[in-house]
């Protein structure tokens, strides 16, 4: 068998070949050509982005028979040795265990003799952060003077890991991750080379599943081959690695938007069932609602989106239909599912509940023209968006129950007045107001009730504070305290419908017979989606 891995096949043999780490290859070539050339260097950077292979590079680059050139021949002595690994003069050191202080200090006594014949004594060191502390202060004399013609190159994926005293003896260098185009191109001529016929959609979601590390896209790709064969299609793709496809996720996106729980929550099971990663599916699903709201905020959103998931007329169609405020809460909401997902064992459910919460992004800025049109319609008694004081005792965190009149009769209006000036200067922020309820307003203070952790951790940020009562100032003229409580015992909804009946029954005289009942019962119900519990 002389198959050989494509991170091995492929890897890079000199400065011109090494992709997206221009800004290295450019100080390290002026270094050579103007002979100043550093006895030690740090290369820190995550896996798979070019660290060993710049350092083998600059092995060649300073011992090639031509050299030192920022060219190396490629075919004398040295530039095959160092190649194949077998260059006396060039060593490759795996910190990770070889660690000790006694490895150092034998390291350290092989570096006193002269090179056996190559011009430099090159020391790569990988995973350099892996040497205990002792082992560090051993190293720490011999790269403060080392003798000529001797190099250290270390390699680290954790440079917070590496002491200050090494850091500051050595040249650092921080390797970029590579792009998704950089590494699409590379896996392109790789199976142009090899005569691999693959769709480019393909290459495109290895390249993403990589992020960033070209070793990893390349092992990828040698996997999807290794199931495909020459002829490669997206599905295998996507059945190796995973991921779901571009329709499922249309579909998906097209239930959201006909917001039917039900059917989302089957269609992730069926993901499941297939065996494909959810946490990569959440990613993919939040690409497609950024495409989404590329496409809405964009005159000309082609060069902008970077997924071929679906054509450019779905998500036109799609991204309609959402307005680019959702779709920002949404993305919200799926980033921090991503990292609930990864710390829970339950990651399906967490996954699931999210998409609930997502549903229920939907109908945000129907809310503001409903309870407009209420406001208008209704007298001022009547406010279904501010359900005062539901007498709940349960809280987190302990609030003195306000006496009755705390809310005065102005009151909602000026709360209203609040929610304007919210909806002025940042109306993506009202939403998170619609889904709490005013326990106090008075003239001193404002304690605002959320029902749902999430938008509590939302809106609690000191930022978020100072916002509000920079608002509330703007209203009253003077300085408002702000006070935010987390409630859970107590649906908002409920409350909401509650209330109203409420006030329809008292106040059912002086409602001006607009609308009977069941029609302000069915308002309230299409405005909080509750039900009528009694
Ligand atoms: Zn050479």
């Amino acid at each position: 068998m002389d198959f050989q891995v494509s991170a091995r096949k492929w890897r890079p043999q000199k400065f011109s070949e090494l992709i997206g780490q221009e800004h290295i290859v450019r100080t390290l070539s002026n270094a050579i050509e103007l002979e100043r050339v550093s006895h030690a260097f740090l290369f820190s950077g995550t896996r798979g982005v070019g660290k060993t292979t710049t350092a083998r590079i600059l092995a060649r680059v300073l011992n090639c028979e031509k050299g030192p050139t920022i060219d190396p021949c490629g075919v004398c002595t040295f530039c095959t040795e160092i190649t194949e690994g077998n260059c006396i003069d060039v060593q490759e050191i795996d910190g990770a265990s070889n660690n000790g202080v006694q490895e150092v200090r034998d390291l350290i006594d092989n570096v006193q003799y002269a090179t056996s014949s190559a011009r430099y004594k090159v020391y790569i060191i990988d995973e350099v952060h892996m040497l205990s502390k002792s082992a560090f202060n051993a190293l720490l004399k011999t790269l403060e003077e080392p003798p000529p013609r001797v190099i250290f190159i270390f390699a680290t994926t954790e440079l917070i890991k590496i002491p200050e005293t090494i850091l500051s003896r050595c040249q650092c260098f921080e390797f970029k991750p590579l792009s998704q185009p950089q590494i699409t191109q590379q896996l392109e001529l790789i199976c142009d080379q090899e005569k691999i016929e693959i769709e480019k959609r393909g290459l495109e979601d290895i390249s993403k599943i990589g992020a960033g590390s070209m070793r990893d896209a390349q092992s990828l790709l040698d996997q999807v081959i290794a199931y495909s064969g020459r002829k490669v299609n997206s599905e295998s793709v996507e059945a190796v690695l995973g991921i779901v496809g571009g329709n499922t996720l249309e579909t998906f996106v097209d239930k959201l938007i006909d917001r039917q729980p039900a059917a989302l929550v089957s269609l992730i099971q069926e993901i499941v069932k297939q065996g494909k990663d959810l946490g990569l599916f959440c990613r993919s699903l939040m690409e497609y609602l950024r495409n989404l709201l590329i496409v809405k905020i964009s005159k000309e959103p082609e060069g902008l989106l970077n997924t071929h998931t679906c054509s450019l007329e779905t998500l036109k169609k799609q991204a309609e239909r959402f307005h680019a405020d959702e779709l920002q809460v949404m993305f919200a909401i799926l980033t921090r599912a991503e990292m609930e997902m990864k710390r829970s064992t339950l990651s399906q459910m967490v996954f699931e509940m999210a998409l609930l919460r997502l549903i229920e992004t939907r109908p945000f800025q129907k809310i503001d023209e409903l309870i407009n049109k209420i406001n208008q319609s209704e007298n001022t008694n009547l406010q279904p968006s501010l359900p005062v004081q539901s007498g709940s005792s349960n809280s987190q965190e302990t609030i003195s129950t306000p006496p009755a009149n705390t809310v005065s009769q102005n009151s909602p209006v000026s709360w209203d007045r609040i929610k304007q000036q919210v909806s002025k200067t940042k109306p993506f922020f009202e939403h998170y107001l619609e889904k709490c309820r005013v326990s106090v307003l008075n003239e001193k203070e404002i304690h605002l009730v959320f029902n749902d952790n999430f938008t509590f951790d939302l809106v609690q940020t000191p930022e978020n504070i100072q916002y509000l009562k920079e608002t509330a100032k703007t209203v009253y003229g003077h300085d408002v305290d702000i006070k935010l409580t987390l409630d859970t015992s107590q649906p908002p909804a409920q409350v909401a419908v509650e209330e109203k009946k409420k006030s329809i029954d008292t106040e059912d005289t002086e409602t001006g017979k607009q609308k009977s009942e069941s029609e302000i019962i069915q308002d309230a119900l299409d405005i909080f989606g509750g039900v009528v519990v009694k």
